[in-house]
């Protein structure tokens, strides 16, 4: 089977967040139980671009609104990623360093899914599925049916999958004039509460709709951001799919981002190593737990409770642990992060930013790892913690809840906890700082995590499972 990919984001091309991760991992995955995967999306300019090689495949043009758009869909040459990796240029749109954030957000991401479907409709034989993610992407599936110019499209079975449904793409209706030629007797499976919502869109028109996990799409039927009802109506074509973890990226025994690799067998001198070059480089006492927050510091990830949990659990447990920060965000939240450095010198640090190799060198030399998400789709973190013998203290929703169990329960090995409050936050540190204490108990949960096998190979079957249920 031929399965195309869409997406903004694909890891080690250009990443934000999770959506990266599982673009450049579920069609190598895909790849190696013999289908062909490819991936399309925008051409940022990131270093993979200026580092590798790329052949021009086509070149064409379209009208958006008033705008007269050329672009060009180049090709990397040596299948560095192990699939087929294609990147579409729109000069002056998505020539841009960062993925998102602009102010014509709208205008480059629809510009970006006309020209993908304009050379899809090109193509002399077609992928037997076309597999959009998120709202960036949201708007092919209704475009391969309803614009006159790519009706020949609509024979091929679309799948969307949600990787964050508090994200919508809304956009004014006088936007919608950027659509090619359509039907206009379809207006409303592009409207929601009167605006265009391209998520909503493609939750109508595309053949099958997943979230990260299945939890999370139950969660969605009470609250996805509007869109709770539609969740409910749709829900016969909707499913959950847990995300994996690609292992040849995230594997402590051959991570090259880390000072030491290791193993199950030789976890305690090899997370040892690496926690004292932690510790060393910030001035932390290696004797204490050391637990960390990796992610975007956003209201989400509930990382606007942080600095008041993290200062009260100093008091409380009379500073029996070091607490180290990676992220970047809201200028408030990272603001607060900064402000109690001072309070804390020698047992907290926070680093302002987006840094690949530094969020490896915290999985593998961490303790614990914090996630009081309000919200998490899937949660990559706990996994990437927990097959670095990292134990993950979590807020049980969404993917949080589906793969992490207490190690209160039946062969458990995280700490959970039900409420984004600071109360819950601060409890949960000191069931940490007492479980540290417990070196047996410890050494047992590390090695249960690291044996769990959250590889994509099951989820990646997940996937063929669901288009071969939609492949006409
Ligand atoms: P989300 O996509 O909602 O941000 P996920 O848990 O699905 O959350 O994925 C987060 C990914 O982004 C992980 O690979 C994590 O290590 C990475 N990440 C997030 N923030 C940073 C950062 N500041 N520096 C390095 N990696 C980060």
């Amino acid at each position: 089977m031929e399965i195309l990919h869409v997406s903004a984001e694909c890891y080690p091309v250009a990443k934000a967040g999770g959506l990266a991760d599982v673009v450049g991992a579920l069609p190598k995955y895909q790849q190696s139980l013999g289908h062909t995967a490819k991936v399309v999306m925008p051409m940022h300019r990131t270093k993979f671009l200026y580092n590798n090689e790329w052949e021009v495949v086509h070149k064409g043009s379209f009208r958006m609104g008033e705008m007269y758009l050329d672009f060009t869909i180049i090709k990397e040459k040596t299948n560095k990623l192990g699939f087929d990796l294609y990147c579409v240029d729109i000069y002056g749109l998505l020539d841009r360093e960062r993925i998102y954030s602009y102010d014509d957000d709208t205008e480059r991401f629809t510009a970006f899914q006309i020209a993908v479907t304009e050379w899809l409709s090109k193509w002399e034989h077609h992928p037997n599925v076309v597999h959009v993610h998120d709202h960036h992407t949201a708007l092919i599936p209704f475009m391969m049916q309803y614009c006159f110019g790519y009706r020949h499209l609509s024979r091929i079975p679309t799948v969307l999958t949600i990787h964050n449904a508090q994200y919508q793409g809304w956009m004014g209706w006088d936007k919608a004039t950027y659509l090619p030629a359509w039907d206009t007797w379809r207006w409303g499976l592009l409207d929601w509460s009167n605006t265009v919502n391209p998520l909503a869109c493609g939750i109508k028109c595309a053949d099958k709709v997943n979230t990260v996990s299945p939890g999370y799409m139950e969660e969605l039927k009470r609250e996805a951001n509007g869109l709770e009802s539609l969740f409910n109506f749709e829900s016969g074509k909707c499913t959950g799919i847990l995300n994996g973890i690609d292992y040849s990226v995230w594997d402590p025994a051959t991570d090259t981002y880390i000072l030491d690799n290791f193993t199950v067998k030789d976890l305690k001198h090899g997370k040892g190593l690496n926690k004292k070059k932690l510790c060393d480089d910030l001035g932390f006492d290696m004797q204490y737990p050391l637990i960390i927050f990796i992610g975007r510091l956003v209201h989400e990830k509930a990382a606007d409770l942080l600095a008041e949990a993290i200062s009260k659990a100093f008091e409380q447990t009379g500073h029996a642990f070091s607490c180290m920060i990676l992220g970047s965000g809201e200028k408030e939240v990272e603001n607060g992060l900064q402000r109690i450095q001072n309070d804390f010198i020698g047992y907290y640090h926070s680093q302002i930013e987006y840094n690949e190799k530094l969020s490896h060198q915290m999985y593998a030399g961490a303790d614990f790892i914090l996630m009081p998400s309000r919200v998490e789709p899937c949660g990559l973190n706990q996994m990437y913690a927990m097959r670095y013998g990292t134990v993950p203290v979590v807020r049980r929703t969404g993917g949080l809840k589906d793969t992490v169990i207490d190690f209160g329960e039946e062969n458990g090995y995280g700490i959970c906890f039900d409420k984004a409050s600071v109360e819950d936050i601060v409890y949960s540190i000191t069931r940490a700082v007492e479980l540290y204490k417990d070196k047996t108990k410890l050494d047992e949960i590390r090695q249960r995590m690291m044996n769990i096998n959250n590889s994509w190979e099951t989820s990646a079957g997940k996937y063929i499972e669901l288009y071969d249920s939609i492949y006409k």
